[in-house]
């Protein structure tokens, strides 16, 4: 009982605290019962949980699919779903299921959907989020709100979804491990695009994040809320640079630099791997985006 009471409160003021790096004393682990983005990349790093394993099987069963039949087309599209429409009704999953694009994947779209917990229903509708898409839940004080990690724009109401009709939302696993990355993936691309380039997301099957046309330097972007954590992820599951690209790049979503310099340093030097990179560089998004446009405004010159 008193750990669970301790869970709920910054790590700085435990009673008793476990000599550990890669907690920061503001982080808690659970927050109203249920674990927070904190908690859940302990989980990662401390050995494969439960839910990355469905999360992995999903996906690798999609790539797998998409491969046998030449369709990486298939693949980005079922991507982009999972990143823009995480909830939504049964109808509209119906109706995107039966979108042909998508038919070779459609089982495992069904899967990736489950039917809204009840705290996401309460009086007769659904509340979609306007910043993330995600479906508003009660908090502790009954009140409903986005609780969704990173979501950039947590107290805008998007629309409503009757409850009657039946409201689907995407696993847990898939809004951390693949939804909350692929908003920062999409919103590095429009802004690459914006400047005249021409982006592939996930390109070769998820050889990277994304990887321009102009500028070969490939992505894998993270929006770990711990660089230490990330750097124990890194070391553990190294990012290769898919063949034909000239570099990579860990590029860290804006959301988890802002205001914190100390970010990128912390995470050099607890990573073993990267230290001994000489392709692979971290970099902030910003930095990303500015140095790919350089180079390709470089490169037009020439
Ligand atoms: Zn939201």
């Amino acid at each position: 009982m008193d750990l669970a009471r301790w869970a709920h409160l910054p790590f700085g003021s435990w009673p008793w605290r476990p000599r550990v790096e890669g907690m920061g004393d503001a982080e808690r682990l659970l927050a109203g019962g249920k674990p927070t983005k904190a908690c859940l990349e302990w989980a990662v790093v401390s050995g494969d949980v439960e839910g990355e394993v469905r999360e992995r099987l999903l996906i690798y069963g999609v790539l797998d699919v998409c491969k046998a039949h030449g369709r990486p087309d298939v693949y980005t599209g079922f991507r982009r779903m999972l990143v823009e429409r995480p909830a939504m009704s049964e109808r509209d999953l119906a109706l995107a299921l039966a979108d042909p694009d998508l038919a070779l994947v459609a089982q495992f779209v069904r899967s990736a959907y489950r039917p809204a917990p009840a705290e996401a229903l309460s009086g007769g509708n659904a509340v979609v989020c306007g910043g993330c898409g995600n479906l508003w839940v009660l908090d502790q004080s009954g009140q409903r709100r986005c609780q969704e990690w990173d979501c950039p724009d947590p107290s805008a109401e998007g629309w409503r979804l009757p409850a009657a009709e039946g409201v689907v939302w995407l696993s847990r696993e898939l809004r951390m491990f693949v939804s909350g990355p692929g908003r920062v993936e999409l919103r590095i691309a429009q802004k690459l695009e914006r400047a005249g380039l021409t982006v592939t997301l996930w390109p070769d099957f998820d050889a990277c994040d994304l990887l321009p046309a102009e500028v070969p330097w490939a992505a894998d972007v993270k929006s770990w809320l711990n660089p230490v954590r990330l750097a124990w992820q890194l070391t553990e599951r190294p990012f290769a640079p898919p063949p034909g690209s000239e570099r990579g790049f860990i590029v860290i979503a804006a959301e988890q630099t802002t205001g914190r310099p100390e970010y990128l340093r912390a995470l050099r030097s607890h990573c073993a791997w990267l230290k001994g990179q000489s392709r692979v560089r971290a970099v902030t998004e910003k930095a990303y985006v500015e140095q790919v446009i350089r180079r390709a405004r470089e490169g037009a010159a020439r």
